[in-house]
Protein backbone atom coordinates (compact mmCIF):
# COMPACT_ATOMS: atom_id res chain seq x y z
CA UNK A 1 0.00 0.00 0.00
CA UNK A 2 1.09 3.45 -0.82
CA UNK A 3 1.82 5.81 2.00
CA UNK A 4 2.86 9.93 1.96
CA UNK A 5 4.64 11.48 4.58
CA UNK A 6 3.91 15.44 5.43
CA UNK A 7 6.77 17.61 6.56
CA UNK A 8 4.31 19.54 9.44
CA UNK A 9 6.54 22.68 9.98
CA UNK A 10 6.81 23.11 6.64
CA UNK A 11 3.34 23.10 5.43
CA UNK A 12 1.27 26.21 5.00
CA UNK A 13 -2.04 25.24 4.82
CA UNK A 14 -2.82 26.30 1.36
CA UNK A 15 -4.86 22.87 0.88
CA UNK A 16 -2.73 22.58 -2.43
CA UNK A 17 -2.49 18.97 -1.89
CA UNK A 18 -6.30 18.53 -0.86
CA UNK A 19 -7.83 20.08 -3.71
CA UNK A 20 -5.82 17.41 -6.16
CA UNK A 21 -5.87 14.29 -4.08
CA UNK A 22 -8.44 12.13 -5.85
CA UNK A 23 -9.14 10.23 -3.01
CA UNK A 24 -9.88 12.32 -0.34
CA UNK A 25 -7.09 11.32 1.61
CA UNK A 26 -5.95 14.86 2.89
CA UNK A 27 -7.54 16.91 5.48
CA UNK A 28 -6.26 20.23 6.60
CA UNK A 29 -6.32 19.86 10.71
CA UNK A 30 -9.00 21.51 12.33
CA UNK A 31 -6.92 21.69 15.83
CA UNK A 32 -3.34 21.09 15.51
CA UNK A 33 -1.25 24.58 14.50
CA UNK A 34 2.41 23.82 13.84
CA UNK A 35 5.25 26.11 15.04
CA UNK A 36 3.93 28.85 12.01
CA UNK A 37 1.14 29.42 13.17
CA UNK A 38 -0.66 27.62 9.97
CA UNK A 39 -3.43 24.58 10.66
CA UNK A 40 -1.35 21.77 8.60
CA UNK A 41 -2.51 19.05 6.03
CA UNK A 42 -2.94 15.73 7.65
CA UNK A 43 -3.00 12.06 5.90
CA UNK A 44 -6.17 10.87 6.89
CA UNK A 45 -7.06 8.10 4.72
CA UNK A 46 -4.29 6.19 3.81
CA UNK A 47 -6.47 2.84 3.35
CA UNK A 48 -7.57 4.65 0.20
CA UNK A 49 -3.99 6.02 -1.26
CA UNK A 50 -3.28 4.98 -4.69
CA UNK A 51 0.32 6.10 -4.54
CA UNK A 52 0.01 8.71 -7.56
CA UNK A 53 1.96 11.43 -6.18
CA UNK A 54 -0.56 14.35 -7.12
CA UNK A 55 -0.32 15.73 -3.78
CA UNK A 56 3.41 15.65 -4.21
CA UNK A 57 3.67 17.26 -7.41
CA UNK A 58 1.30 20.03 -6.22
CA UNK A 59 2.83 21.32 -2.49
CA UNK A 60 4.49 24.83 -3.34
CA UNK A 61 6.63 23.91 -0.39
CA UNK A 62 7.67 20.37 -1.54
CA UNK A 63 6.33 19.10 1.96
CA UNK A 64 5.16 15.53 0.49
CA UNK A 65 7.41 12.40 -0.04
CA UNK A 66 5.31 9.23 -1.54
CA UNK A 67 6.25 6.12 -0.31
CA UNK A 68 5.46 3.04 -2.03
S1 LIG B 1 -0.36 9.98 -3.48
FE1 LIG B 1 -2.28 10.44 -4.63
S2 LIG B 1 -3.88 9.28 -3.57
FE2 LIG B 1 -2.11 9.38 -2.19
S3 LIG B 1 -2.51 11.16 -0.86
FE3 LIG B 1 -1.26 11.87 -2.62
S4 LIG B 1 -2.73 12.60 -4.17
FE4 LIG B 1 -3.85 11.35 -2.66
S1 LIG C 1 0.19 21.66 -0.57
FE1 LIG C 1 1.96 21.53 0.85
S2 LIG C 1 1.92 23.47 1.99
FE2 LIG C 1 -0.08 23.24 1.03
S3 LIG C 1 -1.38 22.21 2.57
FE3 LIG C 1 -0.48 20.60 1.29
S4 LIG C 1 1.40 19.94 2.37
FE4 LIG C 1 0.78 21.96 3.20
Amino acid sequence: MAKISIRDEKCKGCSMCINVCPKACIELSKTHRNRKGYMTAQFVKPESCIGCAMCATMCPDCCITVEK
